[in-house]
């Protein structure tokens, strides 16, 4: 498979990543991507940066070093309502939105409740892809889940990271959530979206697990939106590329 795009990284601005944003251009470019996604945490992440931050993206490129960029932001769900932590100009300044549960920023409610966020949050206009669906602290019916993402027009998202047996994530069963993930995407031909959610540079476009994990349940190609530039951009239209 011809990976071209990694949306979802972190820099210096998150708090807890090391690189700065041009550090990740230039290990993109190395390791051949066409477009890399920018997308720190948003305000309630503690450590991260405030409004300011997505405020003034009108100052940077979007393209370095051969390689097109997004700046956008990892939005946190902060309530079973499915709000998220930034408005306004911020909001609006993003080109590409991920919307996720992280537990500093959200405790999670019942399975029901989780659903009814998700499926608010995606109903912004600002929100093109669900970060990690798959963690085991916020359950959900994934069934219901992929059947939102596909009527909203929103992504859903095979987050490596969760993948790893080192991780967070991996402790509370994603790889099960994932193969469940996966299955109702082949089913209702609702596409994914492979993220690193590289914490520093050398971790930009590494999907080892993602890729293994889909071989291994035989997930079609076509459904794969990390192949294309432009099938992206059916699904983040706010870009200024
Ligand atoms: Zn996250
Ligand atoms: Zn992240």
């Amino acid at each position: 498979m011809n990976i071209v795009i990694d949306t979802h990284t972190h820099t210096i601005a998150s708090g807890h990543a090391y690189n700065t944003i041009n550090e990740m251009i230039k290990s993109a470019a190395d390791k051949g991507l066409e477009l890399l996604g920018i997308t720190d945490h948003a305000p309630n992440m503690p450590g991260s940066c405030t409004p300011m931050n997505f405020l003034n993206f009108r100052a940077l490129r979007r393209e370095k070093y051969g390689v097109k960029l997004l700046f956008g932001a990892e939005l946190n769900i902060i309530d079973t309502d499915g709000n998220i932590d930034l408005s306004g100009e911020a909001l609006d300044a993003l080109d590409i939105g991920i919307a996720s549960m992280h537990p500093p920023c959200f405790k999670g409610g019942t399975a029901e409740q989780n659903l009814n966020a998700y499926i608010n949050a995606m109903k912004n206009p600002h929100v093109n892809i669900i970060g990690h669906p798959d963690d085991g602290r916020y359950p959900v019916d994934m069934q219901k889940l992929v059947y939102a993402a596909k009527e909203n027009h929103v992504l859903l998202e095979l987050n490596n990271a969760s993948l790893n047996p080192a991780g967070f994530r991996a402790k509370e069963g994603a790889e099960n959530n994932d193969i469940e993930m996966l299955k109702y995407c082949v089913e209702y031909k609702q596409p994914v979206i492979i993220g690193s959610d590289a914490h520093i540079e050398e971790d930009v476009a590494e999907f080892g697990y993602a890729l293994d994990l889909l071989k291994r349940v035989n997930f079609p190609e076509e459904l794969v939106v990390n192949t294309s530039v432009d099938k992206l951009l059916e699904y983040a239209p706010y870009n200024k590329l």
